[in-house]
């Protein structure tokens, strides 16, 4: 038994995990790689603070606003950008290589900001963080458990107590008892496959968990779609392209859009343009190789690799992909979900700083300030529990001896690249109810049709297969969860953009809501 568990090893989990340690607690980190395979390394634009002399705190905060369109909270935005100094100094601290210009950290321009506010090192600054994290974790003699997969929370009168998990190395299930257990499990946007930005660990498991053990999920429906992903691979040019200056360009040439307008409103501009047949470039050529080199590094050798084509010399093709799960499990600015001892932290977690729309720079931000004060809150906590077998551990074995014993009459790898074009088709960029009605009906086949598919691969040793399996069986309860509120949301706000209902519409100034009662689906609003 620990004191607290947290299940990724992103950021967010990093964070956390430094701060319960601090706490003087011991402190578990589960992840189903290894750390420096988290999503957290992609990230390559930078993190926000307003550390430039003509920046605020009150800009940072006006600017993250604005973008939400109503739907974030004051107080997490205010406690989040008033911090961003603060967490920026303690990651410099721990050994952050940021990028410096005259001693100073260096600070870029990303979309949607009145100011140059996002901290960067070179463009790999996740990558940076993570490691930075990592190795102070291992310094603070923080424990790991490589590859794990969270099967479920063990939950008793609405407390957690722990968790189940299948050991990847033998297909074996453990529990993990704690006292209090934290999600930190990264985003959804990969179930839309190869049409995402996303790394292979983005399927919102601990989203599904976290909605199984009861606890509720809000804002599903705001995915959003990073407009400049390469165009044949969807994996992302960053946003500090455009912020240097880089344009973006049609067929002809010709530009059609302000370059650092918010993700939401560039999306649909590029989407309009490939629906009417164009190609759309990103054109860095102006930055010079000598600019690109010092600062884009990594966005180069991304294009030279992926797309064939040299951005110091050609316009790179470019079309949106999916990108970043505003939504998530529903928690206040502790990380307390609607689960007693269960926490949330990082692109899992809703505590509402982005709203219906994320600026680029502020997820980073996010990870690292609410990771931190989500562990701290995490410590605190004093729960019984008890030395035994849960039930839920019985049934989670169970349920992996029943997987290896299922026909696989059906090809579940086919069924999620099936879904994940339908999901990019129709509850994408830009949607309408028939259209998502129709790919509800899909998901709904395909939970039906789970008890025919199952895995080829009857090995228990690394059985990679059987991972897959699990992840879309999360997949599909997570889709039909989403699905179901972006029918419902009846209006456009931020990245969810309706084709029958184009306008905004104050009756839809709320969080939608979803959780599961004895197994079935239920949805709401709340202001
Ligand atoms: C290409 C790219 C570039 C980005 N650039 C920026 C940027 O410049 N600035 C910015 O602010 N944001 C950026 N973002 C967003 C940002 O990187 C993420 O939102 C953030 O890193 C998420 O961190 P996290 O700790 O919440 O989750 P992650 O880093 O995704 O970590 C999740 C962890 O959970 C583990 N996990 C997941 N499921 C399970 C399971 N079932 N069992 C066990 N473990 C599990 C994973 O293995 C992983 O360790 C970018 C995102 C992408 C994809």
């Amino acid at each position: 038994m620990v004191d607290v568990a947290i299940i990724g090893s992103g950021i967010a989990g990093l964070s956390a995990a430094l701060e319960a340690k601090a706490k003087g607690k011991s402190v578990v980190v589960v992840s189903k790689n290894y750390p420096t395979q988290s999503q957290s390394s992609m990230a390559q634009g930078g993190i926000n603070a307003s550390l430039d002399p003509n920046d605020s705190v009150q800009a940072h905060i006006q600017d993250t606003l604005r973008s939400s369109q109503g739907l974030a909270s004051k107080e997490v935005v205010e406690f989040v950008c008033n911090e961003a100094p603060q967490a920026i100094a303690w990651l410099d601290s721990l050994g952050t290589p940021f990028s410096r210009k005259e001693d100073k950290i260096a600070l870029r321009r990303l979309g949607g900001a009145k100011a140059p506010r996002a901290c960067y090192a070179q463009d790999y600054t996740g990558l940076k963080i993570l490691h930075t994290l990592y190795d102070n974790c291992l310094k603070e003699g923080v424990e790991f458990l490589h590859e794990r997969f969270l099967l479920n929370v063990i939950v008793e009168d609405n407390v957690a107590k722990g968790v189940t998990l299948l050991d990847i190395r033998t297909s074996q299930v453990e529990q993990l008892l704690a006292k209090a257990v934290v999600l930190a499990t990264g985003g959804f946007g990969k179930i839309y496959g190869a049409f995402s930005t996303n790394g292979f660990g983005s399927y919102g498991e601990g989203l599904a968990a976290a909605m199984r053990a009861g606890a509720k999920l809000s804002d599903l429906e705001f995915v959003q779609f990073h407009p400049t992903a390469l165009a044949k691979s969807a994996i992302l040019i960053s946003e500090a392209a455009r912020g240097a200056g880089a344009k973006l360009i049609d067929s002809s040439g010709k530009r059609f859009c302000n370059e650092l307008a918010t993700r939401d409103e560039l999306s649909r501009a590029i989407w309009q343009k490939l629906e009417s047949g164009e190609k759309v470039f990103l054109d860095m050529r102006e930055l010079g190789e000598e600019f690109i080199a010092r600062e884009l590094p990594q966005e180069r050798k991304l294009a030279i690799i992926y797309e064939g084509i040299d951005p110091v010399k050609e316009p790179v093709p470019i079309r949106p992909a999916a990108h970043y799960s505003m939504g998530g499990i529903d928690v206040d600015i502790d990380g307390k979900s609607s689960i007693k001892a269960l926490f949330a932290c990082g692109e899992c977690a809703n505590a509402k700083l982005h709203g219906a729309n994320r600026l680029g720079g502020n997820s980073l931000l996010e990870t690292v300030v609410l990771g931190r004060r989500t562990g701290g809150a995490a410590a605190e906590i004093e729960n019984e529990v008890a030395q035994k077998e849960y039930e839920r551990t019985k049934i989670d074995r169970n349920f992996i001896k029943a997987v290896f014993g299922l026909p696989n009459q059906i090809d579940f790898m086919d069924r999620q690249e099936f879904l994940s074009k339908l999901l990019y088709n129709n509850v994408g960029i830009i949607r309408e109810e028939r259209a998502m009605k129709g790919v509800l009906s899909v998901i709904r086949q395909h939970q039906r049709e789970l008890a025919f598919m199952g895995i080829r691969d009857k090995s228990p040793l690394y059985n990679t297969e059987l991972v897959h399996f699990l992840e879309y069986g999360n997949i599909i309860e997570l889709a039909e969860a989403m699905v179901v509120v972006a029918i419902q949301r009846n209006e456009s706000r931020g990245a969810h953009f309706r084709k029958d209902y184009p306008e905004q519409n104050d009756a839809f100034k709320a969080h939608s809501i979803v959780w599961k009662e004895d197994g079935v689906l239920c949805a709401d609003f709340k202001g």
